[in-house]
């Protein structure tokens, strides 16, 4: 549990470097999570980008309603279960705990958007077997889903679920990374460029809120107002209602204040 961000002790995002095209955060001490692969790893992603850009140029060309709901529902279930829900929340900041079964197959959602979470918490990750598993065989299970995709639908599928969900997945992802740290409101005092942008927040389920996030990272919850739209939260929120969901964390009043620009003055 080494790695596991806490509040009284930090990993600020400025530590890290940022692999190009991705939202990979990686300390010097590179060896340490993931040994020398991550380089051929990295150039593998940068060729997958690329196909998956190219397979959605495609998309006029090959549009049918099924591939249409396909994608959309895709991108939906992939973006909010497997990224937010699962690998951000649930896997890097353990912000609320799952029945095993329900983890798991949530980090398999997750595994299929083929996309890096931040490097929180990967010790105790490793330590299961399951995830072992899935990192070693993470290949075969996007064949696996390509072929599945295929025999559904055809290749007009593949266009729309891989090229179109695929690549507007990425983006999302980016668009946190990039847009929330340059446009939007800056409410907490983190100390950083990060932003709430509710369009962003739209678009990847609740992840926009994102000075929210860097002000409270257990936090289960990211729309910490009642207006601000955070789908992630609403499931999380609904397995808890349902008993599935437990020791979901969320901030404490004592936190808010602290994080609060209020407090500069009270304290100083
Ligand atoms: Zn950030
Ligand atoms: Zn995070």
């Amino acid at each position: 549990m080494k790695n596991l961000i806490s509040v009284s002790n930090p990993v600020k995002e400025s530590e890290y470097g940022k692999i190009l095209f991705s939202d990979v955060l990686v300390t010097n001490k590179r060896n340490l999570f993931m040994g020398r692969k991550w380089r051929t790893h990295d150039i593998r992603m940068v060729l997958w980008f690329l196909f998956i850009h190219l397979l959605a140029l495609l998309a006029p060309f090959t549009f049918t309603w099924g591939a249409f709901w396909a994608a959309t529902f895709t991108y939906t279930l992939f973006g909010s279960c497997g990224l937010s829900v699962s690998y951000h929340r649930n896997l890097a900041h353990r912000s609320f705990k799952l029945p095993k079964w329900l983890e798991y197959t949530f980090a398999y959602i997750g595994l299929l958007s083929i996309q890096y979470q931040e490097r929180n918490n990967v010790e105790d990750l490793k330590n299961q077997a399951f995830y072992r598993f899935l990192k070693r065989t993470y290949a075969l299970h996007t064949i696996a889903f390509t072929a599945l995709l295929y025999v559904v639908g055809g290749f007009s599928y593949i266009v729309w679920v891989l090229g179109v969900a695929g690549t507007l997945g990425y983006h999302g992802t980016f668009l946190v990374n990039s847009v929330c740290h340059i446009w939007g409101s800056h409410v907490w005092n983190t100390g950083d460029l990060s932003k709430n942008n509710w369009w962003v927040a739209l678009l990847s389920f609740g992840e926009g809120w994102h000075n929210n996030h860097h002000a409270f990272e257990y936090s289960a919850r990211h729309g910490l107002e009642w207006w601000q739209i955070d789908v992630g939260w609403y499931i999380i929120r609904f397995l808890e209602v349902v008993g599935l969901a437990t020791n979901v964390k969320l901030p404490s009043k004592d936190h808010k204040l602290k994080m609060s620009f209020a407090s500069l003055n009270k304290f100083e």
